[in-house]
């Protein structure tokens, strides 16, 4: 008796893998697509997503911001012909500083976006400005681009739950966010629905023969099986490194833990219609005498220090929801993916108070810490943080990842690239960016020394 047989094989069964099967399936009509993978899809790091999307991206190059624009068009496009099941909405992302000296930064970074692609800066400087807020739901009809809203009293109308030192936001349009769970299971049963076979089991093995693809080696609850293939395609999130080694590939990744918070926003601090807000400054913390001296005898000491600037948030869920979602990354050193992920306990703690600074109403909750929820997972990053959606160096081995903290947002227009290398579909422009390739180039390599900003949140 034969092997069993398949046209692909997909390790990995989060957004990436998922969107890589939807693509081939629905989109380019292929058949004997087998998606592997050890959990249940989406549980490892899909669903530990802030679910936020953008199109405000920083340079060197096009690249990212017209990857994330063909991204936001193929979600839109879902959205629509799904009657919008994952709730995608257009809020924007609010950028805010109440410092003077950051707000021609903030100035200078729309201009860059607008030269890039993500569309023009309105300026809103004077009484009155013509600034127009987003709507809470839907995502249709909306502006692209940024406003830049310098006018206090706009300010104050629009924001009047921001820190009254707030001195500029930047509200980036194309972007929002929507639920990442609904959206991937959308994409899986679309994909099912075309034949895609769903395998519970761990990729142990690549076979290769006369140097190309030629079967992977299945392990699961019923022992192990040999499925015959000659395409492999590494989509394996935070264990891309070990997935590519399978094949004798060394992919330049790295990991860095993130936690997000979720709490119930009890005093409603956080107004149910705000868009995704984030601080452009850093924050030093305000300690009292006692915790200022026990800080400074610990292993949190470098809590006494300012903390970098990002730290974000958003309400959480619809109707009477009153949960709201926290991030502040302030410690994002590379380090060994190990499940289950652990989180520093005072996490939701230094959250919470970095976001009063935003939000003063947040202080009430200072004194008296909320029960909070704390996951996350890992970011699967490149050094300059671009993903990598293309062929590998073995005949018939592909990879989709590095999606960093927006793979929900990115594993659409990662998976548009990765079905065109695979069926030989035309590549637009800015393909090349996201190729493992990319890295033979040796101007390419030099850049990645003084590489500007990564975009990363
Ligand atoms: C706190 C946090 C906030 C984030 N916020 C956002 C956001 O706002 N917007 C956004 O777009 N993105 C966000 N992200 C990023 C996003 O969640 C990830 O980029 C995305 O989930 C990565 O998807 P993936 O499919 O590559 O990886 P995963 O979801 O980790 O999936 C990989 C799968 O591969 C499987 N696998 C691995 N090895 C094997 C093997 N040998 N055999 C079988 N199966 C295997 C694993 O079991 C897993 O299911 C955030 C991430 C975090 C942690």
């Amino acid at each position: 008796m034969g092997l069993p047989t398949a046209e692909v094989v997909i390790c990995g069964a989060g957004i990436a893998g998922i969107a890589a099967a939807y693509h081939f399936a629905v989109r380019h009509g292929m058949g004997g697509i087998v998606l592997v993978d050890e959990r249940p899809p989406l549980s490892l790091t899909s669903d530990k997503s802030a679910e936020c999307y953008r199109n405000w991206w920083p340079g060197p190059g096009e690249a990212m911001v017209a990857a994330m624009n063909r991204s936001i068009d193929l979600l839109e496009e879902l959205a629509r012909e799904s009657g919008n099941v994952f709730h995608l909405n257009r809020r924007g992302y609010l950028f805010a500083t109440a410092d003077p000296e950051r707000v021609p930064h903030l100035v200078r970074a729309a201009e860059e976006a607008a030269a890039l692609g993500a569309g023009p800066v309105r300026r809103h400087d004077r009484p009155h400005a013509d600034y127009r807020p987003a709507p809470p739901d839907g995502f249709e009809g909306q502006p692209a681009g940024s406003d830049i809203v310098t006018d206090r009293a706009t300010i104050r109308r629009h924001f009047g739950w921001l820190a009254d030192d707030t001195l500029a936001v930047l509200h980036a349009r194309r972007c929002g966010w929507f639920s990442g769970q609904q959206l991937g299971m959308y994409l899986l049963e679309r994909a099912r629905d075309k034949g895609v076979r769903l395998l519970e089991g761990r990729v142990e093995r690549v076979q290769t023969t006369g140097g190309r693809v030629s079967a992977v080696e299945v392990s699961g609850v019923g022992g192990t099986q040999l499925l015959s293939t000659p395409r492999f395609v590494a989509a394996a999130g935070p264990r891309l490194k070990a997935v590519g080694r399978l094949l004798g590939v060394e992919l330049p990744v790295l990991c860095e833990r993130h936690g997000k918070i979720t709490f119930d926003d009890a005093v409603g601090a956080m107004p149910r219609a705000a868009p995704l807000t984030i601080w452009a400054d850093p924050v030093r913390l305000p300690w009292s005498d006692d915790e200022r001296a026990a800080l400074a005898d610990s292993e949190h000491r470098r809590l006494l220090d300012a903390l970098p600037a990002g730290v974000h948030g958003r309400p959480e869920g619809a109707g009477d929801s009153r949960s709201v979602l926290l991030i502040w990354t302030y410690d994002a050193e590379p380090v060994e993916p190990t499940f289950p992920v652990a989180f520093d306990p005072t996490y939701p703690e230094i959250a919470i108070r970095g976001m009063a600074r935003v939000i003063p109403a947040m202080a009430a909750y200072v004194s008296r810490l909320p029960r909070a929820f704390v996951d996350g997972g890992y970011y699967t990053k490149t050094r300059e943080n671009r993903f990598l959606a293309g062929p590998l160096p073995v005949e018939g081995a592909y990879v989709i990842g590095a999606l960093s903290g927006y793979g929900l947002m990115a594993s659409s227009v990662a998976a548009d690239l990765l079905a065109a290398h695979v069926t030989g579909a035309p590549l637009p422009p800015y393909a090349p960016a996201f190729t493992l390739g990319r890295y033979d180039d040796p101007a390419y390599r030099a850049g990645l020394e003084t590489w500007p900003d990564s975009g990363q949140l």
